[in-house]
C-alpha cells in the first residue's frame, strides 16, 4: 500500500493511509497536474514508473510532455485541460486545434478502463477571456450531458463513476478565493449524486508540505496531483 508524491522539489513516500490497496484488483494510476517533473520527464521515468497502469492529467501540463509519457511508459493517458493549456498550433497545413498526440481527451467523457469508470471536466472558473474557463452554469449544463452515461454505469455495474477528473477543484475544497482559483460549486453537487471514489483535480499549486492536498467530502476523496502522484485505486469486485 504506498503513495508516491512530489511536493515542491521534495521526493518522498508516504505511509498508505488512504485505503488504496496494492496488488490483484488494483490498477495503479500515475496523476500529474501543473508542473513538470523531472522525474518523470527524463530517462529516470522507467525507473520510478515502469509499473504504472494507467495515467490521467489534470491539466496546465505541455502537451509535449503528456506525449512523452504516453510514448515511454506505452500506456493509455486521459487528460483534462486547464486554463493554461494551448488551444492552437501552427503547422504547414495552417493553424490547427492544438492536442497532445496519443492521448485522450477526457472533458465531459466517460469511460471505463480495466473496471475503473472514469470521468474528466476541464476547464477554471472564468475570469477572462480565452479558452477551457467556464461558468458555475456552464460546467452544470456539461454535468447534465454526461447524466445519461453515468445512468448507464449505475444500471451496469452499481456505480455512477470511480474517478473523477477536474481541472478546478470543488468549491470550499483545497480553492483559493480569488476569481480564478475558486472551485466549481456544481462539483459538490456531483459529488452529492455520483458519489465518485476520487475526485482528483489540479490547478491549485502547493507550496510548502503544510498545504492541505487531500480532504474527504462524503464519499469521496478529493486529491490535488499538483505535480504528480502515483495511486493504487481498487476496482470493485463486480466492477471487473
Ligand atoms: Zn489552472
Amino acid at each position: 500500500m504506498t503513495l508516491r508524491a512530489e511536493n515542491g522539489a521534495t521526493w518522498h513516500r508516504v505511509p498508505g493511509t488512504l485505503g488504496y490497496s496494492e496488488g490483484e484488483g488494483a490498477v495503479k494510476i500515475l496523476v500529474v497536474a501543473d508542473k513538470v517533473s523531472e522525474l518523470i520527464y527524463g530517462p529516470s521515468i522507467h525507473k520510478y514508473f515502469a509499473d504504472v497502469e494507467l495515467v490521467l492529467s489534470c491539466g496546465d501540463l505541455p502537451y509535449d510532455y503528456l506525449e512523452y509519457i504516453v510514448t515511454l511508459l506505452g500506456v493509455p493517458v486521459l487528460f483534462v485541460r486547464g486554463n493554461h493549456d494551448r488551444q492552437w498550433v501552427q503547422t504547414e497545413e495552417g493553424i490547427q486545434p492544438a492536442s497532445p498526440q496519443g492521448c485522450v481527451d477526457l472533458h465531459g467523457q466517460v469511460l471505463e478502463y480495466k473496471g475503473l469508470l472514469i470521468g474528466g471536466l476541464e476547464g477554471s472558473q472564468r475570469y477572462k477571456p480565452g479558452p477551457y474557463q467556464y461558468t458555475d452554469r456552464e460546467m452544470r449544463h456539461r454535468i447534465w450531458r454526461m447524466w445519461p452515461r453515468l445512468t448507464l454505469n449505475r444500471l451496469r455495474t452499481g456505480r455512477y463513476l470511480d474517478i473523477l477528473v477536474t481541472h478546478a477543484p470543488p468549491r470550499g475544497i483545497h480553492d483559493r478565493e480569488d476569481r480564478c482559483h475558486q472551485g466549481f460549486a456544481s462539483l459538490l453537487p456531483f459529488m452529492d449524486r455520483f458519489a465518485p471514489r476520487y475526485l482528483i483535480h489540479g490547478h491549485v499549486h502547493l507550496f510548502g508540505r503544510d498545504t492541505r492536498w487531500r480532504s474527504t467530502y462524503r464519499q469521496t476523496e478529493v486529491i490535488n496531483a499538483f505535480g504528480y502522484r502515483v495511486l493504487d485505486v481498487e476496482v470493485p469486485a463486480h466492477g471487473r
